[in-house]
């Protein structure tokens, strides 16, 4: 799952991301109004948390110019007031939770996972497909009752297909949505982390879970 963070305070942005990095969530930070609307509109976040008041385009504009263009993507917004006001206008513009500061992290995150739950199919903190069962709020994974013991990447991967179960994801799909890292990582990556789930939680098994869609990338199904 990749989340924007759009947040001037960069010390409280980077402590945000820092936690956020090491759930395994990618990340992305934008420092400004400005930078925080063009990477709202323009990459592939599954969630934004965003700031009210920023330098150049604030909070609740970015919110409704994003919302204008059809952005649906859940926005967590941070406001220093906890005011009734604020509340009221930013849900007004399309906010889909509200955090006031100064909060702890593990609000934050609790926030940010009932979201992404309200975004996907799935409604409660545990997925499963098949006899794989993934549990969101501790990372555990287990298949026919067993423990399976992942990577953070092979994780924030199994999860990431398990949210989008049933649906073909390319590999440049994956990649975005797994990847810290700017630049252009060589997608052939996204086989490598697939060929070791799958010996994790495929082998030995007869009904497998993680299927190769010919020409579209991969799929979790049962
Ligand atoms: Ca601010």
């Amino acid at each position: 799952m990749r989340i924007l963070i759009v947040e001037d305070e960069k010390a409280l942005a980077d402590i945000i991301k820092k936690g956020l990095i090491e759930e395994g969530y990618a990340v992305d930070v934008a420092y400004n109004g400005e930078d925080g609307l063009f990477m709202a509109e323009n990459e592939p976040s599954d969630l934004i948390v965003l700031d009210i008041i920023l330098p150049i385009i604030d909070g609740t504009t970015i919110l409704k110019r994003i919302r204008k263009a059809g952005v649906k993507t859940p926005v967590l917004m941070l406001t220093a007031k906890d005011t009734i006001m604020d509340k009221v206008s930013g849900l007004d513009s399309g906010a889909d939770d509200y955090l006031t500061k100064p909060f702890l992290f593990e609000e934050l995150l609790a926030r940010i996972r009932a979201l992404l739950r309200r975004n996907s199919e799935v409604k409660t903190s545990s997925v499963e497909v098949g006899d794989l069962i993934i549990n969101m709020a501790t990372h555990e994974v287990k298949r026919g009752g067993k423990d399976i013991l992942l990577s953070a990447r092979e994780y924030a991967l199994l999860e990431y297909m398990a949210l989008n179960r049933n649906k073909a994801l390319s590999r440049a799909l994956l990649t975005e949505h797994i990847y810290n890292e700017d630049f252009d990582l060589d997608s052939n990556i996204i086989d490598v982390f697939i060929n070791r789930i799958r010996n994790k939680i495929d082998r030995g098994f007869n009904v497998k879970l993680i299927h190769t869609v010919r020409g579209a990338g991969y799929m979790l199904k049962v």
